[in-house]
């Protein structure tokens, strides 16, 4: 067996593998577990990589917890575009940038690779019913997932959620329940309901098989920059799932044999809720309230915060912060700059990558990868909140001339 224990990100206490464990017994729900694999017994070479014909986060099936034969959901998930940035390289003096567009997933967001894998588990596992917190993102991908495999979902979502992420909750079916209180509250509620109801839990900053899935993004990463590792990644932080998912696919490379380094992770945060900037720089946690444009990380409590700190600090990465109005600047600039559109929290890496940027911060010859999470399309209001509308013209040619005369 590739996956040989769990063990517990705060005491280090191992456990033998099981699909209904999510926490640790003795510390409870700060004990997320992390997934440990015998790398001895995983074959396999950079060829064998290459002459996958399989876009699709499978290509690593060897790399994740699942058997070979093991059945999987069938939406296609992950092999998105990696793009070099040309025009910000030029605006900014820099040589070596990339964006990896994750909005272009089945549902829209990088959370589906988490999905795939909570999904296949749940299938392994028997579960009828699964069930989730999520500020949006999570919900809606588990939502998909679960309707394409035919298992059902009941997924707390709090007050705030863009609509178009509770649309896709309710075309795929999801039995939803908004929750009159900040994701945080919903978060609690939803464990409380798996235990009462015994379903199974697919929560992130919980399930430990998620983090496996979202390592996929830093395999691709490697794979796309020519079996490359780049010297940095930014990549936006709510719970801190993601930032743990691209450390641990690094870091499984390097145990593999596959590469000899790990790129710094730069985390950013929006500075209305940046607790994990603040226990990075003091070394202590204090819940916050999330105060940003960003919903899918307005996450005051973010619950894998251990896992993303020792993400942060043992690839010597960092992390930073960019208020609202930057993010707000990005939500224009990266696509204008790129062609990808991203929602606001998808587009903060891009602000915290600028921000280092204008700050001499990066070397012109470093190569630098910015992770867009979340599809633009997810959150039209904020988008449409920082561009101007134009009015309707009377439709006759020279009343639309006259106009378009003032826009050339
Ligand atoms: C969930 C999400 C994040 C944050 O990921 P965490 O794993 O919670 O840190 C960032 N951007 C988008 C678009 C998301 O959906
Ligand atoms: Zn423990």
């Amino acid at each position: 067996m590739k996956v040989t224990t769990m063990k517990c990100m705060k005491c280090g206490k191992e456990f033998p593998v099981s699909l209904d464990r999510y926490v640790c017994d003795v510390c409870g729900i700060e004990g997320i577990l992390d997934i440990i694999y015998d790398y001895k017994s995983i074959e396999i070479s950079k060829e064998e990589i290459a002459q996958n014909r399989d876009y699709s986060l499978w290509r690593y099936k060897k790399m994740l917890p699942l058997e070979e034969s093991a059945p999987v959901p069938p939406l296609q998930v992950g092999w998105t575009p990696l793009y070099r940035a040309s025009k910000i390289e030029d605006q900014l003096g820099l040589n070596n940038v990339y964006v990896k567009d994750d909005g272009r997933n089945p549902t829209a967001s990088l959370k589906d690779r988490a999905s795939a894998v909570g999904v296949a588990k749940a299938i392994e596992a028997g579960a009828k019913t699964i069930c989730a917190a999520s500020t949006g993102n999570a919900a809606s991908s588990l939502a998909g997932f679960a309707a394409s495999a035919g298992i059902k979902t009941v997924i707390f979502v709090p007050k705030r959620a863009p609509k178009a992420k509770v649309a896709q909750l309710l075309v795929y079916g999801a039995k939803t329940v908004i929750v009159d209180d900040s994701y945080d509250r919903a978060f609690e509620l939803s464990v409380e309901i798996t235990e009462k109801f015994g379903f199974y839990n697919r929560n992130c900053a919980y399930n430990p098989y998620l983090v496996e899935g979202k390592k996929t993004v830093a395999f691709e990463i490697w794979e796309q920059l020519g079996f490359d590792v780049p010297d940095r990644v930014y990549v936006s932080i709510g719970d801190g799932c993601i930032t743990s998912g691209v450390y641990k696919g690094f870091y499984d490379l390097m145990q593999l044999g596959l590469t000899e380094k790990m790129p710094r992770i730069i985390g950013v945060q929006a500075s209305g809720c940046n607790p994990i900037e603040v226990a990075m720089k003091t070394g202590e946690f204090t819940p916050q309230e999330g105060n940003t444009i960003a919903d899918s990380i307005a996450v005051g409590v973010p619950r894998n915060r251990l896992k993303a700190l020792k993400s942060l600090k043992e690839s010597n990465g960092d992390c930073i912060s960019v208020t609202d109005d930057e993010i707000r600047s990005a939500l224009l600039e990266l696509p204008r700059g790129t062609g990808v559109f991203g929602e606001p929290a998808g587009v903060t890496a891009f602000a915290g990558f600028k921000k280092h940027a204008l700050a001499k911060d990066i070397d012109s010859e470093e190569k630098v990868v910015i992770i867009n999470t979340g599809n633009g399309l997810k959150d039209i209001d904020s988008a449409i909140s920082v561009c101007t509308m134009p009015t309707p013209v009377a439709s006759d040619v020279e009343a639309v001339a006259a106009h378009v005369k003032t826009l050339v």
